[in-house]
């Protein structure tokens, strides 16, 4: 039995620099149940320590969270990863944290909050998190296959932190899950505009920063359950499973 799953899976938490305070776990979660979605992913910039606490916000609350992180690679291009549990997530953190040099200066680039599911601010990652990292894109994809998780290249659409804005094209050989457009240019129009990507399932997220920008849009799409393993099922429009819109 197959059901209609409305889904965002790429929302920064308070652990981004560039985020929002209000965008703790709780919040998040509670904003997401508003907007009505079924499946959200927490995608923080290179790191995943607010991944398990919006999971179990999320558990408490009915709604799946999918554990991610929005990684920078050494071309300065975005990759959503997503992984099936909390602990995958942890696996790639450390894998990333290994390439990932610097330190954050709060008062330049925001503060890094780590918080739980009750909104205690557990404490501030003290890492260069808006940096780039010194893996290669095939690398990124590669770690993230072998973790079981998927790679969904970011706003596409965009000339900044973008496959296409940093290279001008798709590598035939990248293997990509998916790719996403952004909230500023309809999915129509991006197949049309952004070279290469009608080859690829195309979604579009929110990329939220600020709660009022979660489900701002979203996608939908046929699945057993909302979780990774029917999105992958989706994304490669297998057993029925697929994009709707
Ligand atoms: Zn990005
Ligand atoms: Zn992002």
């Amino acid at each position: 039995m197959l059901k209609l799953i409305k889904a965002d899976l790429h929302i920064h938490s308070c652990l981004s620099p560039c985020s929002d305070w209000d965008m703790s776990p709780k919040k998040i979660v509670q904003r997401s149940v508003e907007q009505q979605l079924d499946l959200i992913a927490i995608c923080d910039h290179n790191t995943a320590e607010n991944v398990a606490a919006t999971m179990r916000e999320g558990d408490h609350q009915g709604i799946v969270v999918l554990p991610g992180m929005e990684i920078c690679s050494r071309e300065e291009v975005h990759m959503v990863t997503l992984f099936k549990n909390a602990e995958d997530a942890m696996e790639m953190q450390h894998f990333i944290y290994k390439h990932l040099s610097g330190n954050n200066q709060p008062e330049v680039f925001g503060h890094q909050v780590i918080a739980d599911e009750h909104d205690q601010v557990l404490g501030e990652n003290p890492r260069l998190l808006i940096g780039a990292t010194g893996l290669s894109l095939m690398n990124i994809v590669k770690k993230t296959h072998d973790l079981g998780g998927i790679s969904i290249s970011s706003h596409v659409d965009r000339p900044s932190y973008s496959l296409i804005g940093q290279l001008g094209f798709i590598p035939e050989d990248l293997q990509l899950d998916a790719v996403e457009v952004s909230f500023r240019m309809p999915l129509e129009k991006a197949r049309i505009e952004v070279p290469g990507i009608e080859d690829y399932p195309c979604i579009t997220s929110s990329d939220a920063h600020f709660l009022h920008d979660i489900g701002k849009v979203w996608t939908e799409f046929m699945l057993g359950a909302p979780s990774l393993e029917e999105l992958i099922l989706a994304l490669a429009g297998k057993n029925g499973r697929h994009i709707v819109n």
